[in-house]
C-alpha cells in the first residue's frame, strides 16, 4: 500500500479500517507523481480531473460541506506524503477552499469569528509560500508574511499572535493579499478548484527541490519513487480554548522508555507546536512534572500555565492514550503520532514509525522482545547496523565533567556529547567540516535548509523549539547530539554571537554540549568512549546466534585487540605489523634495517627488532584467548618509514654513525615514481627474504610462548599483495623452513596456517593456482578495489563527487564494495579457490568489512567472514545477522 498511497496515505486508510477517529480524504498516487514528471501539470490535471471530483463528493457526504460552497465549505488540507518519511521536506498546505464568502460562513457556521479569519490568514500566508514561492531564499531574509505579522503587531502595541483582534486578523489577510499580488502580479486565487490543484502540483513540484533531493541523498531514497498527495477534510485546533494540536511518541524516541510522551498547544493548528513559536506543554502529567523539573518551573506555574492534556483536557487524553497503545501494539513498533482536539473532540492526523536514536532503537526492539510483540529475528531486523555507530559514540569525561561550567539548560532533544567551536550558520558548519573540524551549530531554530550543515556538525543548540521541534527530531534521526529550547541564550546572527548569563560566546568559541541532559558548558570538555550497556550485549548476542559469518576485527596493537574483544570480535582479521614499528623504541631499528647496506647489516638491525615484535605478538596472543589471528607480513614501501626531512635524518646519520650524505643518498634511492604499485608487499620478502624470517620466528615464537603459560593459540600467517602462485611458494617456503628451525630449537611444534590476501585482481584470476599454496583467502578490498577500478585511493576526492553527480558512480567504492566489478572479482576467486581446496578459508579485511551493504555482500559471496576496524564490529555483527536472515 505504501508504495502507492505513500507512507501517510497508507496509515491514514490504516488507521481509518481499525476504527480510529481519522478526517475523510483521499489520496493521489505516487503513481501520478511519476506520471507528472513525464507528461507535466496540464496533462495531469486533465487526467485525474474527472476522479478527484468524485472523491471530492465522497468527502462531502461525509462531512455535510460542499468545496467551494458559499454557506457550508469543506475546507481541506493538501498534504505530501512519500513511501518513506520525509519529515518537514515537503510542505502542507491546511484551510484550502477559504475565500472571502467561505471565511464568513466558517466564522458563522463556527460561531468564532477570529478563528475563521485567523484560519484564512494561515491559509494565504501558507500558499503564498508553498505554491506561490514566495518563501524568502537567503537565511538573513524573513518570511514576507512574517513581516507583514511583525509591523502589525509594532502597529497595535502586542507581542503575541493570540492578541491581535479579529480587525488585526482582517487587516492581515488584506495586506498578504496584496504582498501576493505585488510579488506575483496576480491576483490571490480565490476558486478552490484553482487553489486545489495549484497545490496538488506544488506538491508534486516538492519532490525535487533541494531540501528533498539532499534528504533523499542522505538516506538513500530512489527519485523514482514519487510523492503521493493526501487531500483531507480540515478539522481545527484552533477553534479556542477547547481545541488543541500536537505530536505524540508511543515510546521515548530518545531513550526508549515504554513511556507515551509528547507536546501540544492549546488553540493552535498544524506545525506550531513544532515550529517553536510558543512554548509547547506535555501530554501526560508525568512528562509535564519531569519537564517543569528540567527547566526549573516551579509545580504553581506548571498547572497554571502549563498543564498537561491529561489535565487539561482528561477525556481526549484517556481517547489518545488508549489509541497509542493500540497503534503501537497493532504496528508493534513505536509510533509518531499527530492529532488534533476540535472543541473537545479527538481526530489522529498521522502515525507512523517513530525515528529514534540508536539506543532507543536497541531498547525498543529488547523490550517488544521481551513484551511478546516481536520475535527474536524481528527484534535483530529492527536494529538498522548503521545507527548503532552512535552507541558507540563518545559521552564526556567523568573528571572532566565534573570540573566543567554549566551556563545554561535547554531540553535533552538528542542524547550524546559534543564539544566544538560554536558557528551561528549551517554553511559554516560544512566550511569548518571541510577544515577537519566539527563545530556546534548555535541556532534560534532550525529549518530545513539547516540540514547539510546539522548533518557535519558535532552537535546543534538550539534557543527556541521543543522535544518536537525541527531541529530535535531531525538530530535524533542522525544520531546527533542536540540540546534544544535553551531559551535563556539570546542569538544575534548580524553580530555572530550568543549571550548567556552575562557571558558572550562569539563565532568561533568552544561549548560542549551534553544531548542526555540538555546542559551547555562553556569551552572543550574532554570526552571519552561510551559503555554498552545490557539490551546492546542482548542483541549481540541474538546477532550472534543468527548470523552464519564470523566477524573479526582489524586490530594492530594491543588497546584495538581489547577493544576488538569486549566489542564481540572472533578474532583478528588483519594485524598489520608495520603499524608497530612507529613507536618510538622501535622506528629507530626499523630505519637502520632499511638503510642498511647489505643483508648483514639487515640482520644486525632484524635482530633488534625480534625481541620487540615478539612482546607485540604475544599480547595479542593473549587478548584473543585462542581466537584466530591473522598477522601480515611486512607490506607498505619501505620510503614511509625513513624520515625526509633534513634535521631528522641529520639525526639519524648519528645514531647510526654514519654521515648525513649517505643517509641522503639512501632515501632518495627508496623513492619511486608509484609506490603503491612498487617494492613492497611480497616482493618485499621475496627480496629481503630476511625480514619474513624475523617476522616468522617472532610469530611463531610468541604463539608457542602464549600456548605454554596456558592460553589457546591459533595462528595465520599473512603474505600481503600476490599476484603470482610463485610468489606465495617462495615465501611459504621461508615460513616453513623458519618455523621448522623453532621447532627442533624447541623440541615442540605449534600448528600454523600460511594464507595470503587477494588484493592484485591477477591473483583473483587465478585463484586455483593460489589456493593450491593458501591455507586461506583475505580480501583486501581497498587494494583490490584500487587496482581494479584503477582509481588512486588518495587521490579519488579529486574526481569521485563529480562521479557521483553525474550519476557513473553510484557510491563511493572504497566505502560501499563495487559489486559488478570488485565484488565479481571476490565471488571468482572464492570459487576458483574452493574448487582447488574444498574447504578453502575466505574472509574480507577491508574498510568495507564493517559496512552493512559491504557485509551484506560478503554473506551471499560465501565468505567465513568479515573483519573491519573495532569499532564496527557490532555493526558488522548485525549486518551479517540481517543478511542470514534476508536468506530465510
Ligand atoms: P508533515 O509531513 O510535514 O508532518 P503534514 O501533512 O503531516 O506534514 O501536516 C502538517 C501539519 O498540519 C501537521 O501538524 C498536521 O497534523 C496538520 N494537518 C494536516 N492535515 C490536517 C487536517 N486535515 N486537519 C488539521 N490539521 C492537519
Ligand atoms: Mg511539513
Ligand atoms: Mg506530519
Amino acid at each position: 500500500m505504501k508504495e502507492l498511497l505513500g507512507g501517510k496515505g497508507a496509515n491514514l486508510a490504516e488507521m481509518n479500517l481499525i476504527g480510529i477517529p481519522v478526517p475523510p480524504g483521499f489520496t493521489i498516487t505516487t503513481e501520478v507523481c511519476a506520471e507528472y514528471y513525464k507528461h507535466g501539470r496540464e496533462k495531469v490535471v486533465e487526467l485525474l480531473k474527472p476522479e478527484v471530483e468524485k472523491a471530492m463528493r465522497l468527502v462531502e457526504e461525509q462531512t455535510g460541506r460542499k468545496f467551494g460552497d458559499k454557506s457550508m465549505p469543506l475546507l481541506v488540507s493538501v498534504r505530501s506524503g512519500a513511501r518513506a518519511s520525509m519529515p518537514g521536506m515537503m510542505d502542507t498546505i491546511l484551510n484550502l477552499g477559504m475565500n472571502d464568502q467561505a471565511v464568513e460562513a466558517v466564522a458563522k457556521l463556527s460561531g468564532n469569528e477570529r478563528f475563521a479569519w485567523d484560519s484564512y490568514r494561515r491559509f494565504v500566508q501558507m500558499y503564498g509560500d508553498v505554491v506561490l514561492d514566495m518563501k524568502p531564499q537567503s537565511k538573513e531574509d524573513e518570511d514576507p508574511f512574517e513581516e507583514i505579522i511583525d509591523h502589525l503587531k509594532k502597529e497595535k502595541g502586542v507581542a503575541n499572535d493570540t492578541e491581535l483582534t479579529t480587525d488585526d486578523l482582517k487587516e492581515l489577510v488584506a495586506r498578504f493579499k496584496a504582498a501576493v499580488k505585488k510579488s506575483t502580479g496576480k491576483d490571490f486565487p480565490a476558486d478552490p478548484w484553482e487553489q486545489l490543484w495549484g497545490s496538488v502540483m506544488a506538491v508534486f513540484g516538492s519532490w525535487m527541490n533541494a531540501r528533498a533531493i539532499l534528504y533523499r541523498k542522505l538516506n538513500n531514497i530512489p527519485a523514482e519513487w514519487g510523492t503521493a498527495v493526501n487531500v483531507q477534510a480540515m478539522v481545527f485546533g484552533n477553534m479556542g480554548e477547547n481545541s488543541a494540536t500536537g505530536v505524540a511518541f508511543s515510546r521515548d524516541a530518545a531513550t526508549g522508555e515504554n513511556l507515551f510522551n509528547g507536546e501540544y498547544l492549546v488553540n493552535a493548528q498544524g506545525e506550531d507546536v513544532v515550529a517553536g513559536i510558543r512554548t509547547p506543554q506535555q501530554i501526560t502529567l508525568e512528562g509535564s512534572k519531569r519537564w517543569a523539573k528540567a527547566q526549573g518551573v516551579s509545580e504553581d506555574d506548571r498547572v497554571n500555565k502549563f498543564p498537561s492534556l491529561e489535565e487539561r483536557m482528561p477525556k481526549a487524553y484517556k481517547e489518545l492514550f488508549d489509541i497509542q497503545k493500540h497503534l503501537d501494539t497493532y504496528f508493534k513498533d513505536m509510533q509518531d503520532l499527530e492529532f488534533t482536539v476540535q472543541d473537545g473532540k479527538l481526530w489522529m492526523l498521522q502515525c507512523r514509525s517513530g525515528k529514534r536514536t540508536g539506543a532507543a532503537m536497541v531498547k525498543i526492539a529488547m523490550d517488544m522482545l521481551a513484551e511478546g510483540l516481536i520475535d527474536e529475528k524481528t527484534a535483530v531486523l529492527r536494529c538498522e547496523p548503521a545507527k548503532l555507530d552512535e552507541l558507540l559514540h563518545p559521552v564526556f569525561d567523568k573528571t572532566a565533567i565534573a570540573n566543567a561550567k554549566t551556563v545554561t539548560k535547554g531540553l535533552p532533544a538528542s542524547p550524546g556529547a559534543a564539544t566544538g567551536p560554536v558557528v551561528f550558520f549551517a554553511e559554516d558548519a560544512e566550511k569548518s567540516k571541510e577544515k577537519g573540524q566539527e563545530a556546534i551549530l548555535v541556532r534560534i531554530e532550525t529549518s530545513p535548509e539547516d540540514l547539510a550543515g546539522m548533518n557535519v556538525a558535532a552537535g546543534i543548540l538550539t534557543a527556541r523549539g521543543g522535544m518536537t521541534s525541527h531541529a530535535a527530531v531531525v538530530a535524533r534521526g542522525m544520531g546527533k547530539c542536540c540540546v534544544s529550547g535553551a531559551g535563556e541564550v539570546e542569538i544575534d546572527y548580524k553580530a555572530r554571537t550568543a549571550k548567556v548569563a552575562g557571558h558572550v560566546i562569539k563565532e568561533g568559541d568552544w561549548i560542549s554540549l551534553n544531548g542526555s541532559t540538555g546542559e551547555v558548558y562553556l569551552g572543550k570538555v574532554e570526552t571519552t568512549a561510551a559503555s554498552l550497556d545490557g539490551d546492546f550485549g542482548k542483541l549481540m548476542d541474538l546477532a550472534g546466534k543468527y548470523a552464519t559469518m564470523k566477524v573479526r576485527a582489524n586490530a594492530d596493537t594491543p588497546t584495538d585487540a581489547k577493544n576488538a574483544f569486549e566489542f564481540g570480535a572472533e578474532g583478528i582479521g588483519l594485524c598489520r605489523t608495520e603499524h608497530m614499528f612507529f613507536e618510538a623504541d622501535r622506528i629507530m631499528a626499523v630505519r637502520e634495517m632499511i638503510l642498511a647496506d647489505d643483508e648483514a647489516g639487515r640482520r644486525v638491525a632484524l635482530a633488534k627488532l625480534l625481541p620487540i615484535q615478539r612482546g607485540d605478538f604475544e599480547a595479542l596472543f593473549k587478548i584473543m584467548n585462542g581466537y584466530p589471528v591473522t598477522v601480515r607480513l611486512l607490506d607498505p614501501p619501505l620510503h614511509e618509514f625513513v624520515p625526509h626531512g633534513e634535521k631528522e635524518q641529520r639525526e639519524l646519520a648519528k645514531a647510526m654513525g654514519v654521515t648525513f650524505e649517505k643517509v641522503q643518498a639512501k632515501v632518495e634511492s627508496l623513492s619511486e615514481v608509484n609506490p603503491m604499485l612498487g617494492h613492497r608487499g611480497t616482493r618485499l620478502g621475496n627480496t629481503y627474504p630476511e625480514i619474513t624470517e624475523m617476522q616468522t620466528r617472532a610469530i611463531i615464537e610468541a604463539a608457542m610462548n602464549v600456548r605454554k603459560g596456558g592460553t589457546p593459540v591459533h595462528v595465520e600467517i599473512m603474505v600481503p599483495l600476490v599476484g603470482n602462485h610463485k610468489e606465495l611458494r617462495y615465501q611459504k617456503t621461508i615460513i616453513d623452513e623458519t618455523a621448522g628451525e623453532v621447532f627442533a630449537e624447541r623440541n615442540d611444534r605449534i600448528d600454523y596456517l600460511v594464507g595470503t590476501m587477494i588484493e592484485v585482481p591477477r591473483a583473483a584470476v587465478t585463484a586455483d593456482q593460489i589456493a593450491e599454496v593458501a591455507d586461506f583467502f583475505s580480501f583486501g578490498t581497498n587494494d583490490l578495489t584500487q587496482m581494479t577500478l584503477g582509481f588512486s585511493r588518495d587521490d579519488i576526492g579529486k574526481f569521485l563527487p563529480v562521479y557521483l553527480e553525474k550519476g557513473i558512480l553510484k557510491a563511493d567504492p572504497f566505502q560501499i564494495l563495487d559489486r559488478n566489478g570488485v565484488g565479481q572479482l571476490i565471488r571468482e576467486a572464492v570459487f576458483k579457490g574452493r574448487g582447488t581446496k574444498d574447504h578453502l578459508k575466505c574472509g574480507i579485511c577491508g574498510e568495507h568489512g564493517g559496512e552493512p551493504s559491504s557485509v551484506e555482500f560478503c554473506h551471499f559471496a560465501g565468505l567465513n567472514y568479515v573483519s573491519c576496524s573495532p569499532f564496527r564490529v557490532p555493526i558488522a555483527r548485525v549486518a551479517a545477522a540481517h543478511a542470514a536472515l534476508s536468506e530465510e
